[in-house]
Protein backbone atom coordinates (compact mmCIF):
# COMPACT_ATOMS: atom_id res chain seq x y z
CA UNK A 1 0.00 0.00 0.00
CA UNK A 2 1.37 3.72 -1.08
CA UNK A 3 1.77 6.00 1.74
CA UNK A 4 1.96 9.51 0.71
CA UNK A 5 3.67 11.61 3.99
CA UNK A 6 5.87 10.21 6.47
CA UNK A 7 4.06 9.54 9.85
CA UNK A 8 4.18 6.68 12.17
CA UNK A 9 4.06 3.30 11.23
CA UNK A 10 5.42 4.17 7.26
CA UNK A 11 8.52 2.44 6.41
CA UNK A 12 10.71 5.42 5.01
CA UNK A 13 13.62 5.25 2.28
CA UNK A 14 15.93 7.60 2.05
CA UNK A 15 19.19 8.98 0.48
CA UNK A 16 21.78 10.89 3.39
CA UNK A 17 24.76 12.90 3.95
CA UNK A 18 25.94 13.20 7.19
CA UNK A 19 28.44 15.97 7.67
CA UNK A 20 29.72 17.66 10.94
CA UNK A 21 29.92 21.17 11.75
CA UNK A 22 33.08 21.58 9.26
CA UNK A 23 31.45 20.15 6.65
CA UNK A 24 33.42 16.64 6.85
CA UNK A 25 31.41 13.61 5.89
CA UNK A 26 31.01 11.25 8.34
CA UNK A 27 28.86 8.98 6.47
CA UNK A 28 26.56 8.62 3.50
CA UNK A 29 23.94 6.20 2.07
CA UNK A 30 25.34 3.92 -0.80
CA UNK A 31 23.72 5.32 -4.38
CA UNK A 32 22.27 1.89 -5.50
CA UNK A 33 21.04 1.25 -1.96
CA UNK A 34 18.84 3.94 0.17
CA UNK A 35 18.43 3.61 4.16
CA UNK A 36 15.12 1.88 4.88
CA UNK A 37 13.58 2.83 8.62
CA UNK A 38 9.97 2.25 10.35
CA UNK A 39 9.32 5.83 11.23
CA UNK A 40 8.38 6.35 15.06
CA UNK A 41 10.69 3.37 16.51
CA UNK A 42 13.86 5.31 17.35
CA UNK A 43 15.42 3.46 14.29
CA UNK A 44 16.87 6.88 13.43
CA UNK A 45 18.59 9.14 15.81
CA UNK A 46 15.31 11.19 17.07
CA UNK A 47 16.79 14.68 15.71
CA UNK A 48 16.46 13.33 12.13
CA UNK A 49 13.30 11.91 12.62
CA UNK A 50 11.37 14.90 14.20
CA UNK A 51 12.73 16.89 10.45
CA UNK A 52 11.50 14.22 8.54
CA UNK A 53 7.77 14.15 9.81
CA UNK A 54 5.61 15.27 7.74
CA UNK A 55 7.59 14.72 4.47
CA UNK A 56 6.93 13.50 1.09
CA UNK A 57 8.95 11.57 -1.72
CA UNK A 58 10.60 13.65 -3.60
CA UNK A 59 11.14 15.94 -0.77
CA UNK A 60 14.65 17.79 0.27
CA UNK A 61 15.53 18.00 3.90
CA UNK A 62 18.35 19.78 5.59
CA UNK A 63 18.73 19.16 8.89
CA UNK A 64 20.75 20.35 11.54
CA UNK A 65 20.51 17.80 15.20
CA UNK A 66 22.10 18.80 18.35
CA UNK A 67 23.69 15.86 20.12
CA UNK A 68 21.17 15.70 22.63
CA UNK A 69 18.90 14.65 19.50
CA UNK A 70 21.37 12.82 18.13
CA UNK A 71 24.00 10.39 19.46
CA UNK A 72 24.16 11.92 23.02
CA UNK A 73 26.57 14.13 24.81
CA UNK A 74 29.81 12.65 25.21
CA UNK A 75 30.27 11.14 29.37
CA UNK A 76 34.38 10.48 28.62
CA UNK A 77 34.50 7.97 30.36
CA UNK A 78 35.94 4.81 30.54
CA UNK A 79 36.30 1.28 31.76
CA UNK A 80 38.65 -1.26 31.50
CA UNK A 81 37.49 -4.74 30.80
CA UNK A 82 39.70 -8.15 31.00
CA UNK A 83 40.67 -9.33 27.14
CA UNK A 84 39.39 -12.57 28.35
CA UNK A 85 36.05 -11.45 28.98
CA UNK A 86 35.58 -10.40 25.54
CA UNK A 87 34.86 -11.97 22.02
CA UNK A 88 38.34 -13.65 20.16
CA UNK A 89 37.63 -10.79 17.54
CA UNK A 90 37.31 -8.23 19.58
CA UNK A 91 38.84 -4.66 17.47
CA UNK A 92 39.01 -0.92 18.46
CA UNK A 93 35.62 0.49 16.76
CA UNK A 94 33.71 -2.20 17.57
CA UNK A 95 30.48 -2.14 19.39
CA UNK A 96 29.02 -4.41 22.04
CA UNK A 97 25.89 -4.74 23.51
CA UNK A 98 25.95 -5.43 27.75
CA UNK A 99 23.54 -5.86 30.15
CA UNK A 100 23.01 -3.45 33.09
CA UNK A 101 22.33 -4.63 36.88
CA UNK A 102 18.43 -3.61 35.33
CA UNK A 103 18.55 -6.25 32.23
CA UNK A 104 18.47 -3.37 30.58
CA UNK A 105 20.97 -3.86 27.25
CA UNK A 106 23.51 -1.32 26.58
CA UNK A 107 25.95 -0.55 24.03
CA UNK A 108 29.48 0.45 24.25
CA UNK A 109 32.45 0.81 22.20
CA UNK A 110 35.88 -0.37 22.10
CA UNK A 111 38.33 2.59 22.10
CA UNK A 112 41.69 1.17 23.05
CA UNK A 113 43.23 -2.70 23.35
CA UNK A 114 46.33 -2.32 25.82
CA UNK A 115 47.92 -5.80 26.65
CA UNK A 116 45.71 -7.65 28.28
CA UNK A 117 43.03 -4.85 28.82
CA UNK A 118 40.11 -3.77 26.87
CA UNK A 119 38.89 -0.23 26.81
CA UNK A 120 35.59 0.58 26.63
CA UNK A 121 33.40 3.89 26.81
CA UNK A 122 29.65 4.05 26.34
CA UNK A 123 30.03 7.15 24.21
CA UNK A 124 28.45 6.64 20.46
CA UNK A 125 31.71 7.73 17.92
CA UNK A 126 29.25 10.53 17.16
CA UNK A 127 28.91 11.55 20.91
CA UNK A 128 28.86 15.16 21.30
CA UNK A 129 28.88 15.99 17.58
CA UNK A 130 26.15 18.09 15.86
CA UNK A 131 24.87 16.46 13.14
CA UNK A 132 24.08 18.20 9.62
CA UNK A 133 22.33 15.87 6.86
CA UNK A 134 21.36 16.27 4.14
CA UNK A 135 18.22 13.94 3.10
CA UNK A 136 16.40 13.11 -0.04
CA UNK A 137 13.09 11.00 0.77
CA UNK A 138 13.03 8.15 -1.87
CA UNK A 139 10.05 5.82 -1.03
CA UNK A 140 7.42 5.16 1.27
CA UNK A 141 5.29 2.14 2.05
CA UNK A 142 2.96 0.91 4.62
CA UNK A 143 4.77 -1.32 6.82
CA UNK A 144 3.27 -4.87 7.26
CA UNK A 145 2.09 -5.98 10.54
CA UNK A 146 5.49 -8.26 11.13
CA UNK A 147 7.47 -5.02 10.80
CA UNK A 148 5.14 -3.28 12.82
CA UNK A 149 6.07 -5.92 16.02
CA UNK A 150 9.62 -5.75 15.62
CA UNK A 151 9.98 -2.63 15.17
CA UNK A 152 11.90 -2.06 11.86
CA UNK A 153 11.71 -2.72 8.78
CA UNK A 154 12.31 -6.22 6.40
CA UNK A 155 13.59 -6.45 3.25
CA UNK A 156 11.44 -5.98 0.15
CA UNK A 157 11.63 -9.87 -0.69
CA UNK A 158 11.69 -11.04 3.61
CA UNK A 159 15.03 -11.25 3.46
CA UNK A 160 17.98 -9.16 5.54
CA UNK A 161 16.38 -9.58 8.80
CA UNK A 162 18.25 -8.65 11.68
ZN1 LIG B 1 12.41 -8.20 12.26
Amino acid sequence: MAESIIREDVVVSIQYTLRDAKGQVLDTSDASEPLVYLHGYENIVPGLEDALDGKKVGDKVKAVVAPEDGYGEKTGEVERVPRDAMPPDIEVGMDLLAEDEDGDVIPFWVVAIEGDEVVVTPDHPLAGVELHFDVEVVALRAATKEELDHGHPHGPDGHGHH
